[in-house]
């Protein structure tokens, strides 16, 4: 029988997806993706090995964690892949986590934590202040920061972070999926903090979403854990060779993502000027908006997808992420939002 546990599981809502609408031409800002298609090389390398799916990729896969060693600029011995960060952050929670243990996590944050920590039988422990996080983590087995956060798009504060680590033994994740898009890090902490796990993803910088491929960086101790529980063969061959061939084309990202960057500050400035929507900072490639009513419909009949944060715990009111995208897909979502704006502006 299925275990009774299985009833109170929240399935993870991934949002609208472009088939779900029926709309000839759809903005996709729901996913936080590069918006951007790959560099060529990078193809080419997917298709090469494609000849070659009939084969199992080698379940060890060091020539990919030789090149993210060399990429982060620590020892391959201080690399664990996974299918996505996804992955990676189970992997984590199967290492540290019994029934019943305490995961802390600073609310708003990435809700895939919940649906992890749910999966394990854990108590899900949420705070809403740095001092409660500090506190709340002392005796937790697991606690959870995101920097830059999602959905706030903030990172998170090192004097802080350090108070974390000098007081609680337990294991603790900084997920770093939005790492390129601000160049802050907790990795150079990795000798310092032995029960530390820095998870990365290629799914954001890198455009590589859909072939699903993220990382850890840790101690050599955990490392082996990580290792020891994630599935055989988790990382299919075409995004082995991706991620390798994406690796050797971080100047044509970096272009990619100082242009989502000034896209990103047009963007907050923009939203900032009409009624009823406030745009706060953010340091990755996403946007939290908060809006006078709940739009994210409105904008999805008229092909452009955003992803409605508003029952994210830890937000109270109507919030959108909005992933910054191509200009001209922004300027059509700022035009959408202009419209909402004047109705606001016509209540009052
Ligand atoms: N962490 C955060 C903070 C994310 O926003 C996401 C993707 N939405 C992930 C991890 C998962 O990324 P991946 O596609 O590598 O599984």
């Amino acid at each position: 029988m299925i275990r009774k546990v299985i009833d109170y599981i929240h399935t993870y809502d991934a949002g609208i997806f472009p088939e779900d609408l029926e709309k000839a031409q759809i903005i996709n800002l729901g996913s936080n993706e590069n918006p951007f298609p790959l560099p060529r090389n990078v193809v080419e390398a997917i298709c090469r090995s494609a000849e070659n799916v009939n084969r199992y990729p080698n379940p060890k896969y060091e020539k990919l964690k030789e090149r993210i060693a060399e990429y982060c600029g620590v020892n391959r011995k201080n690399i664990s892949i996974g299918n996505g960060a996804s992955d990676v952050l189970e992997n984590a929670c199967k290492i540290s986590l019994e029934p019943l243990d305490k995961v802390v996590m600073k609310v708003p944050t990435y809700s895939m934590y919940i649906f992890l920590g749910m999966l394990r039988d854990a108590d899900v422990f949420f705070v809403k202040s740095y001092e409660d996080l500090v506190e709340e983590s002392k005796n937790s087995k697991l606690t959870f920061i995101c920097s830059p956060n999602n959905p706030t798009g903030e990172t998170f504060p090192k004097k802080v972070f350090e108070e974390i680590m000098e007081s609680t033994n337990g294991i603790v994740v900084v997920d770093e999926a939005y790492y390129e898009f601000c160049k802050e890090t907790f990795l150079d902490y990795i000798n310092d903090y032995k029960n530390l796990i820095i998870v990365r993803s290629f799914s954001k910088f890198f455009g590589l979403a859909g072939l699903r491929i993220g990382y850890a960086v840790a101690s050599k101790k955990v490392i082996e854990a990580l290792e020891k529980v994630r599935l055989p063969f988790n990382v299919n061959s075409l995004g082995v060779e991706a991620a390798m061939e994406a690796l050797k084309s971080i100047e044509y990202f970096e272009r990619v993502r100082d242009y989502i960057v000034r896209e990103r500050e047009r963007l907050i400035k923009e939203i900032n000027k009409i009624s009823g929507f406030k745009a706060f900072e953010s340091k990755a490639n996403f946007i939290l908006v908060k809006a006078w009513k709940n739009v994210s419909e409105e904008l999805a009949k008229k092909g452009i997808i955003v992803r409605d944060v508003s029952d994210v715990v830890g937000l109270e009111g109507n919030y959108l992420r909005i992933t910054v995208g191509k200009r001209e897909e922004n300027d059509a979502l700022i035009k959408e939002l202009r419209c909402m704006g004047n109705l606001n502006e016509g209540r009052k």
